[in-house]
């Protein structure tokens, strides 16, 4: 497959009237600490009319819980990241489930999953982590927001015999290469794909594959305050990723596809609104 140049995109550029979902950003994250609400509203004038913060442990999946509770059109996920996995309380999956029943703004049960890359928690606790998470999103019969590094055979293994039981299925922030983009389409995942395509040099061939994903299954997120766009011009001095930057990650998505904006837009937000069971119509 030929792989098309790299196109420098203004910011003048970007459309305004799209409507964007940003199904991933780590707004707990202490470098919003001072600004989430100003984040939230400038996302909202760029378009990214909705927002799903992501829950990372038991802490942080209250405050985002919190936090989303305060907006129209902001959402949130309850769950432990693999790298949380050690630092569990005893009474964890009640905490996530509380959370999710109590809470109509709390989405999806994640970030879960494994991260055999750093390895901050032993694999052992991550994979029991992973699946009782797993377990509970069944139980509520919640969508689930995962997370996969460098453990794609063991995460698939966890996967694969719970699949007929679980509801949608979204594989964040997809870095892996074309058998591992199967192996997910088979089990019928949607595809979250973040500003990593926007780096010339890892994310190249994830930049090739985008365009193998199905529309049908494809969602977008910036993954902030991580993963800034390379390819941004200006680039912000702090480095800090922001959810107003979606639509330029959007561009270069759009491009892969030959697509319009508009039709990417459109595709995007209306997987989104499916994978979390909300209305598609924006109010507020
Ligand atoms: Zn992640």
């Amino acid at each position: 497959m030929a792989v098309e140049p790299f196109k420098t995109i203004n910011k003048t550029e970007q459309a305004s009237t799209e409507q964007w979902f940003d199904i991933g950003v780590n707004l707990t994250n202490s470098q919003f600490s001072s600004d989430y609400h100003q984040q939230i509203e400038l996302a909202k004038q760029a378009g990214v009319a909705r927002i799903c913060i992501t829950g990372t442990n038991e802490r942080e999946s209250h405050l985002a819980a919190q936090m989303a509770g305060q907006y129209q059109n902001v959402y949130s996920t309850a769950g432990v990241h693999p790298h949380d996995a050690k630092d569990v309380s005893d009474n964890y999956l009640s905490v996530l489930k509380a959370l999710y029943l109590d809470n109509q703004q709390v989405k999806a049960i994640g970030e879960c999953g494994l991260d055999f890359n750093r390895n901050y928690s032993p694999q052992e606790q991550q994979l029991q982590v992973f699946s009782q998470q797993l377990d509970l999103a069944i139980e509520l019969n919640a969508p689930v927001f995962l997370h996969q590094r460098d453990a794609h055979t063991a995460f698939i293994e966890v996967i694969k015999p719970r699949r007929n039981e679980l509801k949608q299925v979204v594989v964040h922030c997809f870095t892996g290469n074309r058998q591992e983009l199967e192996d997910y389409l088979a089990l019928d995942c949607f595809i979250g794909i973040t500003g990593w395509i926007c780096d010339e040099r890892r994310g190249k061939d994830v930049l090739e594959l985008v365009n193998q994903i199905p529309l049908n299954r494809l969602l977008i997120e910036t993954d902030a305050p991580f993963l800034l766009p390379r390819n941004l011009t200006p680039k912000p001095k702090d480095k800090r990723n922001l959810p107003l930057y979606l639509p330029h990650i959007a561009e270069q998505i759009a491009a892969q596809f030959n697509i319009t904006l508009a039709e990417l837009s459109a595709q995007t937000f209306a997987n989104a609104s499916e994978f979390f069971n909300i209305d598609e119509q924006v109010n507020g």
